[in-house]
Parts: C-alpha cells; sequence; structure tokens
C-alpha cells in the first residue's frame, strides 16, 4: 500500500472537528464580551454560556445548573476527589476509594491527599480490568468521604460497573464520583443512570480543543470550591469563562452523542484487527477484555514478547502511524504501565504493549495499512533482540 498517515491514538487527543471550529470562531472574533459585563456585548456572551451548559446537560441527563465548566479532565478530576475529601472531613469522613487503574490525575491527587492525613484504599482488578466490587465492599465504612472509579479505562477500556459500585458508595453515605472522560463519545453516558454525584469530561477527548473540560455536581452535592474569584459557576470555580472553548464543548457534546450509532462499525473494524494481528503476530496477547460490551468501542491494547514498545512506536511512527505504548521510556517513570502491571501482566509483556486507538474516521483502508506495516516491524525487532534470541536458543520459541 501506499504510505499514508493513520492517527490511532485517539485516546490521547482527538483533532479538532470542523464544525467545533466553526462554533467557536465568532466567540474569537467579533464576540468577545465577558459574561459578566452588563452591556450588549456581555449579556450576549452571558446568553451563549447558559444556552452552551444546557445543550450539555441535555445531553447528559443532568440539569443546567449541574454543569460546571473547568479548564481540563485532569482538573475536574482534582475538584472532585480534593472537594468532596475536604467537605468529607468536615463531617469526620477522612477515607477515600480508587481502583489501582484510575489515570494518574486520579491516583496522585489521592496520593496528594494522603500527604494531608487522608486514608485512601486502592482497591484492585482482575485479570480483565474490573474493579472488584466486592473489594470497595470490604473497604467502605461511615468514614469513607468519595469513592473515585473511572467509568472506563484509557489503556485497555475496560468499563466499569459504576451504578452498582454508586449503590455501595451512597449505602454508606460516601459521595461517587466517576471520571468518564475517556468513555464520553463511546458510551451513552447519563448521570441519572451511573447513579454518580460527580462526573468528570475533557472536550480535547472528543474533538473540541485541549483546555476545557467540566465537572458535573448533582444537585444538593456540597463540594469545596476550587478557585475563590469573582463569583463565576455559581461561586465555585472563578475566573472570566473561557467562551470560545466552551461554545466549542457544547457542539462536541452534541456530536458525540450523535455519532454513538456509528460506534457499532468501530468496534467492528477494531474486532478484525484484534483477530489479524493476533493470528498473524506469534507470541501476542490480548490486554483486557474480549468482552465487546464491557470494552471500548475503538480500544485495542495488545501485548507483544520480546519487543520494546519505544522502538515498536518510532518504527509504526516512520510509517505514518501514530500509536502508544504502555512502556516505561515513553513516560518519566521506570515502571511499565501501572494499568497492565494492575491486570497481571509480567513487566516484559507490558514493554511491548501497543495501543491502538480508533474513532469513526479510521477507515478499513487504514486498518489495512497497520495490518501490513506491523507485522515485519514486530519481526524486524525480535530479529535484533538478545532476549529473542536466548529464547530461541532455548527452543523457548
Ligand atoms: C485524558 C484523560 C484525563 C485528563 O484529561 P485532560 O483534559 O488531558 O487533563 C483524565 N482521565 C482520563 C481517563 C483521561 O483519558
Amino acid at each position: 500500500m501506499e504510505k499514508r498517515f493513520v492517527y490511532a491514538d485517539n485516546a490521547a487527543t482527538t483533532a479538532v472537528s470542523k464544525e467545533v471550529f466553526e462554533a467557536m470562531k465568532p466567540w474569537l472574533t467579533e464576540k468577545w464580551g465577558n459574561p459578566s459585563s452588563l452591556h450588549a456585548l456581555g449579556r450576549e456572551a452571558a446568553v451563549a454560556l447558559e444556552n452552551a451548559r444546557a445543550r450539555i446537560a441535555a445531553c447528559l441527563g443532568a440539569d443546567p445548573k449541574e454543569i460546571y465548566f473547568t479548564s481540563c479532565g485532569s482538573e475536574s478530576d482534582n475538584w472532585a476527589i480534593k472537594g468532596a475529601a475536604y467537605a468529607g472531613r468536615q463531617k469526620g469522613r477522612t477515607h477515600i476509594i480508587t481502583s489501582a487503574i484510575e489515570h494518574h490525575a486520579v491516583l496522585h491527587t489521592c496520593a496528594a491527599l494522603e500527604k494531608e492525613g487522608f486514608t485512601v484504599t486502592y482497591v484492585g482488578v482482575d485479570a480483565e480490568g474490573f474493579v472488584s466490587i466486592d473489594e470497595v465492599k470490604a473497604a467502605i465504612s461511615d468514614k469513607t468521604a468519595v469513592v473515585a472509579i473511572m467509568l472506563a479505562n484509557n489503556e485497555i477500556g475496560t468499563v466499569e460497573p459504576i451504578a452498582e459500585i454508586a449503590e455501595v458508595a451512597h449505602a454508606h453515605g460516601a459521595l461517587m464520583f466517576t471520571d468518564a472522560v475517556q468513555a464520553f463519545g463511546s458510551l451513552d453516558v447519563k448521570v441519572k443512570e451511573l447513579g454518580v454525584d460527580l462526573l468528570s469530561l475533557s472536550g480535547h477527548k472528543i474533538h473540541a480543543p485541549k483546555g476545557i473540560g467540566l465537572l458535573y455536581v448533582k444537585k444538593g452535592v456540597r463540594i469545596a470550591n476550587l478557585i475563590d474569584g469573582g463569583g463565576q459557576e455559581r461561586g465555585k470555580r472563578g475566573g472570566t469563562e473561557n467562551m470560545p472553548y466552551i461554545v466549542g464543548l457544547a457542539t462536541a457534546v452534541e456530536n458525540a452523542y450523535a455519532n454513538l450509532p456509528a460506534m457499532r462499525r468501530v468496534a467492528e473494524l477494531r474486532d478484525d484487527l484484534r483477530d489479524k494481528i493476533l493470528a498473524e503476530i506469534p507470541h501476542s496477547t490480548l490486554n483486557g477484555t474480549r468482552d465487546d460490551s464491557r470494552r471500548l468501542p475503538g480500544n485495542l491494547n495488545i501485548g507483544f514478547e520480546y519487543i520494546e514498545g519505544e522502538s515498536m512506536l518510532l518504527l509504526l511512527d516512520a510509517e505514518g502511524i501514530c500509536a502508544s505504548t504502555g512502556s516505561a521510556c515513553s513516560s518519566a517513570s521506570l515502571d511499565p504501565s501501572h494499568v497492565l502491571l494492575a491486570i497481571g501482566v509480567p513487566h516484559e509483556r507490558a514493554h511491548g504493549s501497543l495501543r491502538l486507538s480508533i474513532s469513526s474516521e479510521t477507515t478499513k483502508e487504514d486498518a489495512d495499512y497497520i495490518l501490513e506495516k506491523l507485522p515485519p516491524i514486530i519481526k524486524r525487532l525480535r530479529d535484533m533482540s538478545p532476549l529473542y534470541e536466548e529464547a530461541l536458543k532455548a527452543h523457548k520459541v
């Protein structure tokens, strides 16, 4: 096949869609008012702000007053957990439950709260990446302020049983928070069906720009304020509103829901890619579940033995394919992906893992191109690998 550009890293970020860009443009040019101003320019912005909030709330099945705009998914995760923890502490609740496979925006927030005297239980997951509800039940008490479990994992795509976990949390008077950043755009996220008190989203995973997110806070739920300022976002998160991005986010959210039926085709393409890679490349293993109903449609994560993930990515990149790995070399730490380690993937295979995250824009030709380029890259790397040579000698392969 002729060289092409294949973007299979949608879990990392997505392109801003043309519709989102067009929706944003007037708010970057002629409509530059501050929604807090009383004059016409400001009033126009205030109307658009509340319109964006209402459009997003309608998609989520929420009330507009329950939507708070933030600057990103990480900010929303921080606010949800710290806000719930500080509010809980006033009632003697100093315990937090989260899972071993959360995004670092959640894990590092919990670690920061541990330094402040909170205790945190990190519940484990099974070999497919599903959070153990029994472990949540065993850990929870009337000291628990918040249970923070993601709706879907960004590395292996597992969809967690949030509604069931929320029931456990509420039976003990704790708040339920879910990081829905990765699930959004793939699943029909409805806050009432999930039974959550707090839920985070990020724009750049759903074709809005980087630097916009939101936190859903259920009516009646009290969490500590995030930024003290001029009273924006109902006094909880100060700062003049980022109008272009907020308007863009509303368009992106509506498009994400409208695009949900296309996800079936994405899952089919992913399944085909999965089956062909596993069949064609020896010593390859699927990371995460095979159960399509419990895995994000665009997510594929495969471990290749005797491979170093970063070299694989560079060779794929040279062919025009953008993907991602659980190898440590692509991050600041020496350990490979905490998610892959949590599901029991050995270090060696975690280092040689490949995450392909495809979208409804990925074509059959793109998938064929990956299937053409990946096997020779794996072979080439193994031919150079002393580990593979040793294994060959020992007749292990
Ligand atoms: C991307 C991501 C985040 C962080 O969102 P940002 O907007 O990049 O800060 C948080 N949680 C999950 C699951 C993500 O995939």
